[in-house]
């Protein structure tokens, strides 16, 4: 059995077409059904729905053979016993800082000022303003990033952005971009040895549809 590992959204619906040029088809959608082990039209390939962050992991220790996750998850999870074998290029966005309208945030910045910033991304953040010399103080959330600077819990955030629509209905604007983000195919590095036979031509396919 190969297991392929998926969180729901924007990286199932775009995996679809991935997957229907490597000819499986998932026979279940699981945003209609609460089923988390969905089978598919080949009797040894079966998709896990897992939450996106947790794919790595699912990855990592071999519950699913394979995966597809973001950039930003991998970043934050440190992508060990991950074999990254290719960009997909779907799910594409980026990670930014934005603040509220109105709020000066080169101002800030160059003042030497301590910023607040939240976000579920702490390594990326951390990161990112160290290397500028920037002291912050990072907040961790886990959702809805931007009502942080609207109610005063933080002055800055950090989290993905692809239209712009979410920061605008918010009154947030972007001031920085920290890195583009797309999703990427990880692979356990003990099933691409062991069941390299049915995993190859899967990767293979994707590679090939990716171009
Ligand atoms: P969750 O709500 O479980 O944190 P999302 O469905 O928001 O997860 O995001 C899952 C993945 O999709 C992210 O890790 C990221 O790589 C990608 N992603 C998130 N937001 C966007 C976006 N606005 N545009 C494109 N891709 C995105
Ligand atoms: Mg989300």
């Amino acid at each position: 059995m190969i297991t392929l590992a998926l969180s729901k959204g924007r990286i199932f619906e775009e995996t679809i077409p991935l997957l229907a040029a490597a000819g499986i088809e998932v026979s279940e959608d699981p945003e209609k059904s609460r089923k988390l082990i969905i089978g598919t039209n080949r009797p040894d390939v079966r998709v896990i729905i897992v939450r996106a962050t947790d794919v790595p992991t699912y990855v990592q220790f071999g519950a699913a053979d394979f995966g597809v996750a973001g950039k930003d998850v991998l970043d934050e999870h440190g992508g060990e016993g991950l074999y990254q074998s290719l960009d997909l290029k779907i799910a594409q966005c980026r990670l930014c800082v934005a603040v509220q309208n109105g709020f000066d945030y080169q101002n800030a910045v160059r003042q030497g000022a301590r910023l607040r910033v939240a976000t579920k991304y702490v390594k990326a953040a951390r990161e990112h303003f160290a290397a500028k010399g920037v002291h912050v103080d990072l907040i961790k959330l886990y959702g809805s990033m931007e009502l942080a600077p609207l109610v005063g819990l933080a002055d800055a955030i950090v989290d993905l952005v692809s239209s712009g629509g979410t920061l605008k209905a918010n009154n947030l604007v972007e001031v920085e971009e920290i890195v583009s983000i797309s999703s990427r195919l990880v692979v356990n590095q003990a099933a691409l040895k062991l069941k390299h036979e049915g995993l190859q031509p899967l990767i293979d396919s994707f590679t090939k549809a990716v171009k």
